[in-house]
């Protein structure tokens, strides 16, 4: 691991050392993590291509155990504040803060086509982020936060056990689809499918929902976004009690063997009857179904490559 000196954006005044900004260090220790888990215990060498999620899996691991209590989704959080002499609010080394707030963070899945406003990998990566964000807050917002990141139980901690438990479950060299798949995948194995409308509607409002394709390979230049839900977490309380394709014994135990934009209908889409805490359908947070109507306009250009 490589820890960069920053330069002090103010005159007289110290550069600052990225050893002492912990969202800097976690960023980095993600890395190993990602990198290792992704595509098998033998395969470190998995997380390649312009599509290619490490650098959002490690801003998520910044942001999950630098959080507070007091953040909402709303709370603008942005990543090397610290080393840039910014209050934790600041834009940090990120095209934006990460927020669930489409009118400050409108990033979505079909941006990261576009070189001039998003790099490779930290561009990108900071869209696969923003979109699990969307998910981190739904599941915050169901089950609370808890400060325990050891033992405890709240939306965060089974946020961030989900996000893991996809990396041990997708495939070598995953697009941002396959990973979306795979945390809905790990949702089913671990809780039934319990959550399974909550991660659909988080990536949905970020482009990548039912009819999203990555266009099949690990590049960045052919996906195609869409905002849609399955139609079943439209209104969950009327879903079926009993779908096959919730059902223990059908659950699958691997990651599709195909690009999941290709396979809409071998998807998870159903959220279980199971389901005591779901949120009515009228909550704000549960309506991204709909394409953002969020101006794009506020390009923010390249980022400078500050750290790895
Ligand atoms: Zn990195």
């Amino acid at each position: 691991m490589t820890m960069y000196e920053f330069r002090s954006p103010q005159a007289n005044t110290l550069n600052r050392d990225s050893d002492l900004d912990s969202g800097i260090i976690s960023h980095e220790y993600c890395h190993g993590l990602s990198r290792r888990l992704t595509g098998g215990a033998s395969n470190s060498n998995c997380l390649n291509g312009d599509q290619e999620a490490g650098e959002g899996w490690s801003d998520l691991c910044s942001l999950f155990v630098t959080a507070s209590a007091t953040d909402t989704r709303d709370t603008p959080r942005g990543l090397g504040v610290y080393v840039l002499y910014q209050t934790p609010d600041g834009r940090g080394i990120r095209p934006s803060v990460y927020t669930t707030n489409m009118d400050i963070n409108n990033f979505t899945y079909g941006q990261i086509a576009d070189r001039n406003l998003l790099t490779i990998p930290h561009g990108v990566g900071f869209v696969w982020a923003t979109a699990n964000w969307e998910v981190y807050w739904n599941m915050v917002d169901r089950y609370g936060f808890d400060p325990d990141l050891y033992k405890g139980n709240g939306g965060n901690n089974r946020y961030f056990q989900l996000m893991v438990d996809g990396l041990k479950l997708q495939k070598c060299n995953p697009t941002f689809l396959d990973a979306r798949n795979a945390i809905i995948q790990a949702d089913i194995i671990n809780n039934r499918g319990a959550n399974v409308c909550l991660i659909w509607k988080g990536f949905a409002k970020r482009g990548m929902g039912i009819n999203a394709n990555d266009g099949g390979d690990i590049r960045t230049t052919d996906v195609t976004e869409d905002f849609n839900v399955p139609p079943e977490c439209l209104n969950p309380t009327n879903a079926p009690s009993t779908s096959p394709s919730m059902q223990p014994s059908s659950l699958p135990t691997q990651p599709p063997s195909r690009p999941p934009s290709k396979q809409p209908s071998s998807l998870p889409t159903q959220p279980p009857s199971s389901s005591p805490t779901q949120p009515p359908s009228s909550s704000p947070s549960q309506q991204p179904t709909t394409a953002p109507t969020a101006s794009k306009s506020g390009k923010l250009g390249k980022v400078q490559k500050v750290f790895d």
